[in-house]
């Protein structure tokens, strides 16, 4: 598709639909840009922070599928994004550039205790998606993911097919996850062919003139895993069905926020650092700073994070110490135990009409107020949604709270319900209803000062402490303890 020169674009679904994937939201024009793998070099993240100070508000945010999103832009002309492509920023087949990133650990090639680096995966993978105009016919929502069995792992972060590495009898395989198909081993060099299998089959099978697009997972449903296999055996020169049949005899045991603060890497003498971004927001001063600092100290790269952080990696060991005052200088932190690191939340009412609440800003207050209240010496991972979708994360929280807004005096006051740990319900079992945003603070504060005392006695994660008991002897232990 060509696109007019010189003049800025408004219409972006109908001049440049495949470049970016821009859509119109409630605050303005949304653009998202896939970084397979989360990977950016430094000239693209020059590129980027100059392409968001020059359309956007100065900023960027990294989304829960490790790419970037930059609202509000203005102005674009089909040269900035021309140049933009030609750094390796968006597909060069711009018809498929609205498909989900693919996305793999943040610390591959780097990881410690990976059985296997998926870099290679992704850009084989990446570079036939931008080869083959006739995927444009996938849904949006098709999304790949590769978790390589290192330390840092995205097997809870949902992709619509999943290839998880494990290792049986001195071999390394990749675990299939195609809806509740979980017991297929695949060879390294034949993840390719069976997503190329899978796509096949959905676009044999789904209307093309549709605008809204059925999702793999509904066909699943649908026809049966079975019969979708069945039917993928066509484009391959192996059964699929054949290894349904094979049990495993290890589960994956995935780990969270492993990736913030220093880690040693697989190469001796080297490190990465984890950087929290206070939910995924990135200032486009601060993101010319990162690139330099990793230009300088590291190999150039960021490494952006499902869980909307970053990573510098490959840093000498000795230059640590300078580049964790270079981080705190920027205003950033890098510690594990702070309660930003591990904080999620989708758009809110100030970006999507479906939100009854102001999550990010609230998510945000919440965390400044507990930074000035408590001190962790673990990890909660807290969840904002301002509706039951949960966008910004679909794998499980410590806490949960899901907007709502409360009748009060013939007026409506923003609250929210809440949920803890991961048992029943998709976001925990529910443990408040409408609390209103005024005593959220307070509530949570109360809840972990518990967990605080009591975890001495050896519970594990905040989650997995409140699944121990009874809703009912956790309102009462929060009630009596937290007086
Ligand atoms: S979770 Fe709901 S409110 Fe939040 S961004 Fe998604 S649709 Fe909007």
């Amino acid at each position: 598709m060509s696109c007019p020169k010189n003049e800025p674009i408004t219409d972006f679904q109908s001049v440049c639909p495949g470049l970016f994937y821009a859509t119109p939201a409630r605050d303005g024009i949304l653009s998202r840009i896939r970084i397979p793998g989360g990977i950016i070099n430094s000239q693209q993240g020059r590129a980027i922070a100059e392409f968001a100070e020059r359309f956007g508000e100065g900023y960027v945010h990294v989304t829960n599928r490790a790419n970037l999103q930059i609202r509000k832009i203005q102005g674009i002309t089909p040269e900035v994004l021309t140049t933009l492509q030609k750094v390796g920023l968006a597909a060069t087949l711009t018809e498929v550039d609205h498909l989900r990133n693919i996305m793999a650990s943040p610390t591959a090639g780097i990881d410690l205790l990976e059985l296997i680096d998926t870099r290679p995966l992704v850009r084989e993978l990446d570079a036939y998606i931008c080869g083959h105009p006739e995927l444009k016919g996938l849904s949006p929502k098709f999304s790949v993911g590769f978790d390589g069995g290192g330390a840092v792992s995205i097997c809870e972060q949902k992709s619509e097919i999943g290839f998880w590495a494990i290792a049986l009898k001195n071999n390394i395989y990749f675990q299939l996850i195609l809806g509740d198909a979980t017991n297929i081993l695949l060879k390294p060099e034949e993840c390719l062919s069976v997503v190329v299998a899978i796509a096949q089959v959905y676009l044999d099978n789904v209307d093309q003139t549709l605008t809204r697009k059925l999702r793999l997972k509904h066909l699943l449903q649908d026809k049966g895993v079975e019969w979708y296999l069945q039917q993928a055996e066509r484009y391959l020169p192996f059964s699929l069905l054949k290894r349904l049949k094979s049990t495993l005899d290890k589960s994956i045991n995935p780990k969270k926020y492993h990736h913030l603060g220093v880690h040693p890497q697989r190469q001796a003498g080297l490190s990465y650092i984890g950087i929290i971004l206070p939910l995924g927001h990135l200032s486009s001063k601060q993101l010319h700073s990162l690139t330099k600092l990793a230009e300088n100290y590291g190999s150039g790269s960021l490494r952006l994070t499902p869980w909307q952080n970053l990573l510098i990696s490959d840093i000498p060991n000795s230059s640590i110490p300078h580049v964790k005052d270079e981080i705190e200088r920027l205003g950033l932190d890098y510690r594990a135990n702070q309660i930003q690191g591990s904080l999620v939340a989708c758009t809110g009412k100030t970006g999507c009409t479906s939100s009854a609440t102001d999550t990010k800003k609230q998510a945000l207050d919440l965390a400044d107020y507990l930074k000035k209240h408590i001190s962790l010496d673990v990890p909660v991972k807290i969840h904002f949604s301002g509706c039951p979708k949960s966008c910004a994360d679909h794998g499980k929280s410590d806490i949960t709270l899901l907007g709502t807004l409360i009748e009060k005096d013939e007026t409506f006051v923003e609250g929210y319900h809440i949920y803890v740990g991961d048992k029943e319900h998709p976001f925990g079992r529910e443990l408040y209803t409408n609390v209103s945003i005024a005593k959220v603070p307070q509530q949570i504060l109360q809840m972990l000062e518990v967990y605080q005392i009591k975890r001495t006695e050896g519970f594990g994660s905040f989650g997995k402490f409140t699944n121990r008991y009874t809703i009912a002897k956790l309102r009462q232990l929060f009630h009596e303890e937290g007086q």
